[in-house]
């Protein structure tokens, strides 16, 4: 094999995650390559974005007019046939006080093209990206990963050599072994997703015709994404007790789900399933949340799907991704810069990382707790009481890594009591809101004045201040931790944060 190429980081994989990390990294002068092993514009699920990603990374990425400009759905929030009410009611990103104004609204999304303006604006910032370029494997020295070996696209194989390696290669990683860790999966969110897409199918009414729809139906629930006036993303999630009956027949098991499901029956009486084109497959995904119990090793660092997933009802996956770009940009470049310890710097990284996927976790748990079907397997199967026994100990795991890495984030002592409460807060605060609901549904603020929600909303609140503001000072997000740069792309010591508003 010839002398490896020599960078200062190598991102392997150029979905959300790694184009955002790569994108930042090379805005402060380093030398980057990023591989892929696809050819863009290539297909990937993940169609529904929240404002952290869109107004928040997106602007420091310097793609937030383009994004604008490509003509997605306006999303405003999302509507929800869950719990006890038969009625649909709705979230709106606008009722969190922070996010209303000019950017309460995300985006439905086609992947194909957001995942390629995000690339080739990497491109633009200098990335030297490689297409249809596959990682092989890490490249290790004693302790350290020092590089990595990928086949070129005439199928040559080639090493690249860098300080730091970012693996965002998604959910088929090869490379996360390399950080020493393993990934846990969740006992609670073990499902299997179908999906296709149709021409045709009706809207909500506006003002909420952009939203994301989630119905919950006796085996699952469906998801119901607009992106188009007239395409329709939609797909069925099961228990995995359902995998021989889709792998039998996908297209009866998405239609059966469909049947079954009222709202959506409804909603695509009339429309036509698409059956050409990159559309016209139906496709299955385990979509089984997981986190990997290390996120970082000297030379290398976890983000997005290579590091951890969580199940898809609220969205979160992108969001996930681009923010773990954002914080290993943050690591990678004090580390460089030679401001930070690695470990100090990587620290800060999973810190935060865990803590937004912890947070996440007990809101979606809770959140899944409200169905009240108890006489269906799939929702007495992830009612939180059955949860405690053996998924609070991954979870509690999962969380206790966060713990040993930067002082106290949760204390594990606490989350039993912390996860009931969560679920009643949101129950309740559902219960009381439906019986209050304008017709369009507009009165969900009790919902987002539960405490685990606004816990969720507050750091993707920094992020959006931060890419519409601009320079921002933050306190630490835990006990003893950094805080970003006034420009966001950095770690700092607090007390060496200029005082601002
Ligand atoms: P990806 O987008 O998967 O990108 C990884 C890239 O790495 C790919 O381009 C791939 O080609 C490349 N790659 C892989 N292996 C290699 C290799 N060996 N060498 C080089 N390159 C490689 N998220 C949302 O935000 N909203 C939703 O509505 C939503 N719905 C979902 C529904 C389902 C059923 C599932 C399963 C997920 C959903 N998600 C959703 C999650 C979302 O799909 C992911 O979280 C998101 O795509 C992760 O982005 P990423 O950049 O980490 O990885």
């Amino acid at each position: 094999m010839s002398v490896p190429e020599q960078f200062d980081v190598i991102v392997v994989g150029g979905g959300p995650a790694g184009s955002t990390a790569a994108t930042l990294i090379a805005d402060q002068g380093h030398r980057v390559v990023l591989v892929d092993k696809q050819r863009f514009p290539r297909y990937q699920i993940g169609e529904s974005l929240l404002p952290a990603t869109v107004h928040g990374v997106c602007r420091l990425l310097g793609v937030e007019e383009e994004v604008r400009a490509a003509g997605f759905t306006v999303k405003r929030g999302g509507s929800f046939r869950w719990g006890t009410s038969p009625e649909p009611w709705n979230f709106l990103f606008a009722l969190s006080p922070e996010l209303s104004g000019p950017t309460s609204y995300a985006y439905q999304v086609d992947r194909m093209t957001f995942d390629h303006l995000l690339l080739k604006n990497a491109a633009r910032h200098g990335v030297d990206v490689r297409e249809e370029s596959a990682a092989l494997a890490a490249v290790t020295d004693g302790e350290r990963v020092t590089g990595v070996r990928y086949t070129a696209p005439g199928g040559e194989e080639r090493e690249l050599a860098a300080r730091w390696v970012v693996d965002a290669s998604g959910n088929g990683s090869r490379l996360h072994a390399a950080a020493g860790g393993r990934r846990q999966y969740s006992e609670f969110f073990q499902n299997l997703a179908v999906f296709g897409y149709f021409e045709g199918g009706g809207r909500l009414p506006a003002p909420d015709d952009g939203n994301i729809l989630c119905a919950a139906f006796d085996e699952g629930w469906l998801w119901y994404i607009p992106l188009s006036d007239t395409l329709t993303s939609v797909g069925a999630v099961l228990n995995r007790d359902q995998a021989a009956r889709i792998s039998a027949d996908r297209e009866a098991t998405l239609m059966e789900s469909i049947q079954r499901c009222a709202i959506v029956r409804d909603m695509l009486a009339g429309a036509v399933r698409v059956t050409e084109g990159t559309y016209g497959e139906i496709r299955v995904r385990k979509d089984y949340s997981y986190s990997t119990t290390r996120f970082w090793a000297p030379g290398i660092a976890l983000v997005g799907d290579a590091a951890c997933f969580i199940d898809p009802v609220f969205s979160t996956g992108v969001h996930l991704a681009t923010y773990g770009g954002l914080l290993a940009a943050r690591s990678v470049n004090s580390v460089l810069a030679g401001e930070l310890a690695e470990e100090r710097a990587f620290g800060e990284f999973e810190a935060r990382y865990r803590r937004e996927y912890a947070v996440f976790y007990e809101f979606l748990a809770a959140f899944y707790d409200m169905q009240q079907h108890e006489d269906s397997y799939f929702w007495k199967a992830r009612k939180v009481t059955n949860m405690q026994a053996g998924d609070m100990e991954a979870f509690t795991t999962l969380v206790a890594g966060a713990y040993s890495a930067e002082a106290a984030l949760v204390r594990p002592d606490t989350l039993a009591e912390r996860f009931s409460a969560s679920s009643a807060d949101l129950a309740g605060a559902v219960e009381r809101t439906g019986a209050a609901r304008t017709p369009s549904g507009e009165r969900m603020t009790e919902l987002f004045r539960a405490p685990v929600v606004v816990d969720v909303m507050t750091e993707m609140n920094q992020i959006q201040r931060r890419g519409v503001g601009g320079a921002i000072t933050e306190p630490p997000l835990v006990e003893g931790g950094l805080v970003p740069s006034p420009d966001g792309r950095r770690w700092v010591e607090p007390e060496a944060a200029p005082a601002s508003g």
